[in-house]
């Protein structure tokens, strides 16, 4: 991203290996790892090495990485074994009820969901 630094949290520490966390998947531009408080029987998070803040702060210098995110989302999810289907959810800011500001896509899968979200 050509977006300005930003300050590191928890998912930087997971990146530098600092903090231990169930990581399925990573390669030179994402990571992904379990979350410590599954919302279903699958539940983890792919993540841009890049600390990018929140989906709201990307660019079209984004499009390859976010791309690349989503593909490797649909890859795991099948590795994973969610055949019947799952979901991808993008938490931003206040109102989407972001908790960590470094972008993460949340796949969630294993049981049947509801909609519309809470
Ligand atoms: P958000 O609400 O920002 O979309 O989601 C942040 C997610 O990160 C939450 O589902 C939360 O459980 C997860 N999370 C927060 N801290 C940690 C951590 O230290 N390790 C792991 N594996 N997940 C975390």
């Amino acid at each position: 991203s050509i977006s300005s630094p930003v300050p590191p949290t928890i998912f930087t520490r997971i990146i530098n290996k600092s903090l231990p966390a169930e990581i399925i998947y990573e390669d030179d531009k994402c990571l992904a790892f379990r979350d410590v408080n599954p919302q279903a029987p699958v539940h983890f998070l792919v993540i841009p090495r890049s600390p990018i803040p929140q989906i709201s702060h990307v660019n079209t210098g984004d499009t390859e990485l976010l791309g690349h995110l989503l593909v490797t989302a649909s890859v795991l999810a099948k590795k994973e074994g969610l055949s019947e289907g799952y979901r991808l959810v993008i938490n931003d800011g206040k109102h989407g009820s972001q908790s960590v500001y470094h972008l993460h896509i949340h796949v969630i899968g294993g049981r049947q969901m509801g909609w519309p979200p809470g």
